[in-house]
């Protein structure tokens, strides 16, 4: 296992059923508690950034954002969030997606992401894909291109890689 690896992997907790029986959780606050560690992930996210010629970052509420921001920061570029419904301020886009049970609703400023902007994903955990699908449809509806997604852990019992691969058009993912 890579160096890179092996500090990133010493600070997830695992917190067992929670937020519901049967999920394991992965906790990364000892992550981002450990300057260390937080400074790498920064590092190796940015560097996928610069890598996939990225102009823009867009962080997926809620961990998302405390990662892309800072990876935004040291790429040089801007860091646009893609919030739940309801929570920003301005003429949005909205894309829903099908959870478990029921489903849920992404948005983003509308001015935010315009044609010529090629975007990076990043957030903590891929799991069944929706919610980073849902984001690909958003950033596409926007006339934006999808650089890429970047995310710190990947759920491969889950198969969102599998569900995400046509969406993503080539576009690279990257789970450290
Ligand atoms: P999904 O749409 O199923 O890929 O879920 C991804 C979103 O849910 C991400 O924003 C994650 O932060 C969160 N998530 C899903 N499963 C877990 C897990 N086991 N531990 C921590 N976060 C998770």
């Amino acid at each position: 296992m890579t160096e890179i690896r092996e500090l990133l992997l010493r600070r997830i907790r695992d917190v067992a059923d929670y937020p519901e029986p049967g999920v394991m959780f992965k906790d990364i606050t000892p992550l981002l508690a450990d300057p260390a560690a937080f400074t790498a992930l920064t590092d190796a996210l940015a560097e996928i950034a610069e890598r996939t010629g990225a102009t823009k970052v867009v962080g997926l509420e809620a961990r998302g954002f405390i990662l892309g921001a800072p990876v935004a920061v040291r790429a040089g570029l801007g860091f646009i969030p893609v919030r739940k419904a309801g929570k920003l301020p301005g003429a949005t886009l909205a894309q829903a997606y099908d959870l478990e049970y029921g489903s849920a609703e992404i948005e983003v400023h509308a001015e935010d992401l315009t044609a010529g902007d090629r975007v990076l994903i990043v957030d903590d955990v891929l799991a069944t894909g929706g919610t980073a699908e849902a984001s690909v449809q958003l950033i596409r509806r926007a006339g934006a291109e999808v650089a890429g997604l970047a995310v710190l852990m990947e759920l491969g019992f889950l198969s969102g890689r599998v569900r995400l691969e046509p969406s993503l058009n080539g576009a690279p993912l990257e789970a450290l």
